[in-house]
């Protein structure tokens, strides 16, 4: 026994006389000397091991060590930041990259990466431009404001307004609103790290306009109101409305911020939602700065907007943690191209989020109906139900709106799910009531063909030929 396994290490060959092979030479051109050595000598130490085992009992030839060599390369350098079908329902999914960008958005940032490009040079005056040029014309018409700059998340964008306008000072905020939003995002602790003192009025539910007022003192610098986002509070509850909050901050020279977070610049009450809160309401309300993300209802890629009033604006851009925050020329690219699907009213067309928004239930259902019939034919019991979807992305806590899902039903849900996830292209799913379910809402037209033959495949392996 032990003099068989001591022949096999014996007839391993050694790493030396591997790489001269004329496939591993083309593996090291591929993959570069170093990996490969180190892929060979991963792949004859676990044979070796093996071997000492018991469980390897025939030494495996050149081809097959060199094959489970590239196998490691190949794993190695697998991206881990895949792209995957998005099945669930959930329009603006935070964990899985929250809006794809339109196709115009894609193209400009492609432009403005492939060559140089106009970041920072003025080609008029031939010297120095500014950055933030490239957004602010465009937002200053779009929701007709007096300013605007971007940061590279609306996180950032709330710590750079706070530090730049109110460091030392004090800042009103309603109980109600002292949320925590997705990744860690808690209002007071962004207000701790701004530098500001927080000044907490009302309660949670019910926070009258006489709360604010009767904490204003001569250290206050603004009173802030922050969007719920992902969270509600209903029944008995008061909030004052954001134009009489404005007048009271305005009456004692306060500034009134808000955080209105979503991005929603089209009422999404049209298409059978409830009303989002919309970034133009705020700026006609009176609010001096409001800030939001660039990449929830307004589909654009990550960014924090900050807009309103100019000499607050300025002094934001002023402050050095905009230099430490600032967006990268990919994002200015794209929020530009987005920006003008808005202006040129083809956001519905053009943006995918408010394509999926505004798929209209007769078209889901068709969609859905083709789905069932093509997995049908492989034998799948895949049927056609009515459900709903969400918007998610902290924006419309739960509305949902109906939709028509294909639910196939299986004994083992939890076990498809989880090999859905781990396909080439992964398929993230819902699972309900013993029943896998996909909704076309959120899937991308052009990921149909892969997610259908993903779906047959694993759900039913005789069908692989
Ligand atoms: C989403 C959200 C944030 C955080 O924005 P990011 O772009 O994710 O950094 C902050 N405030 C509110 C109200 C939000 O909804």
């Amino acid at each position: 026994m032990a003099e068989e396994r001591q022949t096999l290490l014996r007839e391993l060959p050694a790493v030396d006389k591997l790489l001269r092979l004329p496939v591993t030479v083309e593996l090291q051109a591929e993959y570069g000397r170093s990996l490969t050595l180190e892929a060979l000598r991963t792949v004859l130490e676990a044979t070796r091991q093996a071997i000492l085992q018991g469980s390897r009992t025939e030494a495996p030839t050149h081809a097959l060590l060199v094959q489970a060599a590239h196998e490691w390369l190949k794993a190695l350098l697998l991206p881990t930041l895949r792209p995957v079908i998005n099945a669930s329902g959930v329009i603006v999914h935070t964990n899985l990259g929250r809006a794809p960008l339109s196709l115009a958005a894609i193209q400009a940032m492609e432009t403005a990466v492939s060559a140089y490009a106009t970041l920072e040079y003025d080609l008029e005056a031939g010297q120095r431009g500014s950055r933030s040029l490239h957004a602010e014309a465009l937002l200053r018409r779009l929701l007709q404001t007096e300013a605007a700059t971007v940061a590279n998340n609306n996180a950032a964008a709330v710590l750079l307004m706070l530090s730049a306008l109110c460091q030392g000072r004090e800042v009103i905020i309603s109980r109600g609103q002292l949320v925590e939003i997705g990744g860690g995002f808690r209002v007071p602790d962004v207000m701790h790290q701004s530098g500001v003192r927080l000044v907490e009025v009302g309660t949670t539910n019910r926070t009258h306009l006489r709360d604010y007022e009767a904490a204003i003192n001569e250290n206050t610098a603004a009173i802030l109101v922050a969007h719920h986002s992902n969270f509600k509070i209903i029944g008995f509850t008061a909030e004052p409305e954001l134009a009489e909050l404005a007048e009271l901050a305005h009456r004692h020279h306060l500034l009134l911020l808000y955080d209105q977070g979503s991005g929603a610049i089209l009422d999404t009450a049209r298409y059978g939602l409830a009303h989002e809160p919309m970034v133009q309401e705020g700026l006609a309300a009176g609010c001096d700065v409001v800030t939001f993300s660039g990449d929830k209802l307004l589909g654009g890629p990550q960014a924090g907007i900050l807009c309103g009033r100019a000499d607050a604006i300025a002094q934001i851009k002023r402050h050095p943690l905009a230099r430490a925050v600032r967006p990268d020329k990919l994002c200015l690219a794209a929020l530009a191209a987005t920006l003008s699907h808005y202006l040129t009213e083809q956001a519905e067309e053009q943006i995918p989020i408010w394509q999926m928004i505004a798929y209209p239930l007769v078209r889901l259902g068709e969609t859905a109906d083709t789905w069932a019939a093509r997995l049908q034919e492989q034998g799948i019991p895949a049927t056609v139900i009515d459900g709903v979807s969400t918007v998610g992305g902290g924006s419309l806590p739960g509305a949902t709106m109906p939709t028509r899902l294909v639910a196939i039903a299986h004994p083992q849900v939890t076990e498809l799910a989880a090999r859905l996830r781990r396909a080439a292209t992964p398929v993230i799913v819902r699972i309900q009531d013993g029943r896998l379910l996909l909704d076309p809402r959120t899937v991308m037209p052009f990921q149909t063909e892969s997610l259908l033959r993903t779906v047959g495949t694993i759900v039913c392996p005789e069908n692989v030929i």
